[in-house]
């Protein structure tokens, strides 16, 4: 596929970080230090930990630490759109706990609520948009699926309409769209970076310590503490949570269950006026559409157009892989965003970035405890975790204090997702994989029969 005009002066950077306002790095940590909690990441869920932590237990001396700079994991590189759902869509909550559902979606509601009152009261400005969010269908066969997820969203008291073709392509002008599912209500869209921003001042403000550029090296057991190494010194503390999402970091046993993956975006320049008529979409919702190989659309703060959803992987799992920080890899996302939108032809990508995505069997949070209970592993949103790492975050402090709540109870939170085959099968599994997504659409054959062995493992990808 030649690569389009579009993507000639892209920068191959998250366009969320790519701001004046970042703030300030903080200095790396140094010598031996003491904790009552140490927090290993600082994206949404670690900072969502912290924050938690001291709101509940203000005695407990917090401290967390971040590989990089805050956010710049998954975290400062999302599409943006926020959900009610803490396990990844209610879809996929009826997949893999489908007698836990009722509860599932209270949990879920509350935790809206509680991100909400949180934002407010710690006036964390996020470019928060209640929009709601759409799911598109761009063929006729994606219709049945649609009508499904409406009777279940029925079912559980959302608020959903169900579009037609006319009807969707006037909320959205791509002659692609054949239909939609629209919730009105608890979803919308986000400035990830900052969320993240005002996360990270608001821990301060509570007293958090934070340290970036400061990796754990390593995490030891000395009796009734663990030792969490750094390049230039070591903190001892009797609770670690491991919020490292995809890149797993912490006990070596993690990566059995998690992989990551890497998920592509691109933004375009911001539209003009008469880009935005082309377009339609007064309603700003974020929306995915029904493609095999998914893609997810929203309108930026700044009316840019984000269009995302091109996986890849890359064996070992590198933090920032090179083809990522080149256009190939876009290509074929470019296509995609020009076929669902012709009228924009001749528009050029200002950003083109990669994020990793912590993949799990059940493509939602879980825990794994180790140390004897004294580290906990909380994360594997599969590319579903703006709101749900807050979640994701207050069961995984609830397990590591050993605290006997009714969630803590339940299977999502005391059971784990299923053993991942490891490298090179992982490598070689994933390139089929990437391939049958691909191809599964328009060409067919031995895709279709493969993604649904990868069903039977327990990837819901066909
Ligand atoms: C391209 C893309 C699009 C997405 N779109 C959406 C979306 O539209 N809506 C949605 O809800 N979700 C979306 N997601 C998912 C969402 O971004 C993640 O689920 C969420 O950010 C996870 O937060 P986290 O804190 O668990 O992980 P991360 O943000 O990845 O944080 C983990 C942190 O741990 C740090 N770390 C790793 N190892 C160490 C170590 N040894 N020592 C210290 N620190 C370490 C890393 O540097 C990193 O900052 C998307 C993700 C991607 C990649």
């Amino acid at each position: 596929m030649p690569c389009p005009a579009a993507l000639a002066d892209t920068r191959f950077h998250p366009f969320w970080l790519d701001r004046p306002d970042m703030p300030e790095a903080l200095p790396p940590l140094s010598g031996v230090r003491r904790a009552d909690l140490v927090v290993v990441g600082g994206g949404f869920t670690g900072l969502w930990a912290a924050i938690q932590a001291r709101e509940t237990d203000p005695d407990c001396h917090v401290i967390l630490i971040e590989a990089c700079r805050i956010a710049s994991g998954a975290s400062g590189r999302p599409g943006g759109i926020v959900s009610t759902s803490v396990m990844h869509g209610l879809g996929n909550a009826a997949r893999i706990f489908p007698a836990d559902i009722s509860r599932l979606e209270t949990l879920g509601q509350d935790n809206i609520a509680g991100f909400s009152a949180t934002l407010a009261r710690h006036a964390i400005e996020a470019d928060l948009e209640w929009t709601g969010e759409m799911t598109v269908a761009v063929s006729p066969e994606g219709l049945p699926l649609l009508r499904h997820e409406y009777d279940l969203h029925r079912r559980y008291g959302h608020q959903v309409s169900l579009l037609d073709g006319p009807q969707t392509r006037a909320q959205i002008h791509s002659p692609l769209f054949q239909g939609a599912l629209w919730s009105h209500r608890d979803s919308g869209t986000v400035h990830p970076a900052r969320l993240a921003w005002g996360l990270l001042r608001a821990a301060r403000e509570l007293g958090v310590e934070i340290y970036e550029t400061t990796p754990m090296t390593a995490l030891e057991e000395r009796g009734s503490q663990l030792e969490i190494r750094l390049p230039q010194g070591l903190i001892r503390a009797p609770k670690v949570l491991l919020a490292t999402n995809a890149f797993a970091a912490g006990h070596p046993r993690i990566r059995r269950r998690v992989a990551m993956l890497r998920d592509r975006i691109v933004t375009t320049e911001p539209l003009s006026a008469a880009q935005k008529d082309a377009l339609g979409w007064a309603g700003r919702q974020g929306i995915y559409d029904t493609r095999t190989q998914l893609n997810y659309m929203r309108l930026t703060p700044d009316d840019r157009l984000l269009f995302g959803g091109r996986l890849g992987y890359y064996h070992n799992s590198p933090r920032d892989p090179q083809p990522d920080r080149t256009a190939t890899p876009y290509v074929p996302l470019a296509a995609a965003f020009f076929a669902t939108f012709p009228q924009l032809e001749g528009i050029r990508f200002s950003h083109a970035w990669s994020g990793p995505i912590a993949l799990t069997t059940r493509m939602a949070v879980h825990f794994q405890s180790y140390f004897g209970g004294k580290a906990l592993y909380a994360g594997g949103y599969s590319g579903f975790g703006i709101t749900a790492s807050r979640f994701g975050a207050r069961v995984g402090l609830a397990r590591l204090r050993g605290q006997d709540l009714p969630e803590t109870r339940m299977d999502f939170a005391a059971t784990e997702p299923r053993w991942i085959p490891p490298e090179p099968l992982r490598t070689l599994g994933a390139a089929l994989t990437m391939r049958a997504l691909d191809g599964a659409d328009s060409k067919g054959g031995w895709r279709r029969p493969w993604l649904k062995l990868c069903g039977r493992m327990g990837f819901p990808l066909s």
